[in-house]
């Protein structure tokens, strides 16, 4: 089969390699769509990615696909299913897991090697978070179960509910996605980005507003006073991950509001708070990681019913050797990868 393989930084080759053998509990999936990622981007440009096998190693973790193969003791699916796989599964028994965190999870099995034409998944995903895919549910649609679920799994941290005001910085795909799921809770959201392709997207999902994204101290404070009577909004989501975006979340929240720091920034980095907002406004500061098996079923419910204009995530269809060139561009929209 063909298959990309993460060799080092910027370094990833088409190669052929041998169709993978589902051992115990795992199986095979024929890929039908994988999908592009910011994440995958981010791996080409360091080689390598902390929780994943050393290179050379598979690459691509955004997938749907249909049974091929199945290992001894996997009663859950059959040969020719259709199925979607989101990119880990938690163990279920370390103490995050049995404290109900299983985003937490210490022992959290990852999948790799999306961009190829057969994809192992291992028992523990397939156990746990391999889904059927819903009837009529486009599988390049489907293969977005995993960055919805991320989305997901972070309003759950979100207490503002229908009529309250949040702002969302970075419209991005998952600044997108968030401003979708919190407006269909009846949130008013406005969405912060640079660019007005992004802004007219978010109002596509169902902001109320879209505003330049703020990045020097008069333009968040412009951002605060169009909210809650110059007070700020109940609540802001950072969907950028850069400290300085942390740093506007926590300056633009009114006093009582929640802050969630969604987006993940570069290793080592830190952010300064001034203690004022934090002490006597009361602020309410989370952060989110990841996802849980509960909210890859709700992200797949939420991909099946069509709420939001998923599609307009997507760019243009890709093949596999295409792909390097898409993820050195950076990350822009999401690319379905077909593999014949
Ligand atoms: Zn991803
Ligand atoms: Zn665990």
């Amino acid at each position: 089969m063909r298959a990309l393989v993460l060799h080092g930084p910027d370094d990833v080759r088409l190669e052929e390699a041998p169709v993978p053998e589902p051992g115990p509990g795992e199986v095979v999936l024929r890929v039908t769509r994988a999908l592009t990622c910011a994440t995958d981007a981010k791996m080409l440009r360091q080689g390598t990615h902390p929780a994943l096998p050393a290179p050379p190693a598979p690459f691509g973790h955004e997938a749907c696909g249909v049974v091929a193969a199945v290992g001894p003791g996997v009663a859950t699916v059959r040969e020719g299913d259709a199925v979607v796989v989101a990119n880990s599964a938690p163990c279920g028994d370390c103490p995050p897991c049995l404290r109900g965190r299983p985003s937490l999870c210490e022992d959290i099995t990852y999948l790799s090697g999306a961009y190829a034409e057969y994809l192992r998944v291992p028992a523990r995903i397939t156990g746990r978070n391999m889904l059927p895919l819903p009837e009529g549910l486009r599988p390049e649609l489907a293969a977005m179960v995993e960055p919805l679920a991320c989305a997901v799994r972070g309003i759950e941290r979100v207490e503002a509910g229908a009529g309250d005001e949040v702002v969302v910085l970075g419209g991005g795909v998952q600044g997108t996605l968030i401003t979708g799921l919190l407006a269909g809770r009846g949130c008013r959201v406005t969405l912060c980005d640079p660019h007005p392709s992004r802004r007219d997207r978010g109002l596509r999902f169902g902001a109320t507003a879209a505003m330049n994204a703020p990045r020097d101290p008069a333009a968040i404070a412009a951002v605060r006073d169009a909210h809650g009577g110059g007070r700020g909004p109940d609540a802001v989501v950072e969907a950028v991950g850069r400290p300085e975006a942390w740093e506007a979340a926590v300056a633009i929240a009114r006093p009582g509001g929640e802050v969630l720091l969604y987006g993940g920034c570069a290793p080592g980095t830190t952010v300064t708070l001034p203690t004022f907002p934090l002490h006597y406004g009361e602020l309410s500061v989370r952060g989110t990681y990841h996802h849980t098996p509960a909210a890859v079923r709700g992200a797949l419910e939420l991909l099946h019913a069509g709420g939001a204009p998923f599609g307009a995530l997507l760019g243009a269809e890709v093949t596999l050797d295409e792909v390097p060139a898409i993820l050195r561009g950076g990350s822009g929209d999401k690319r379905p990868v077909r593999m014949d």
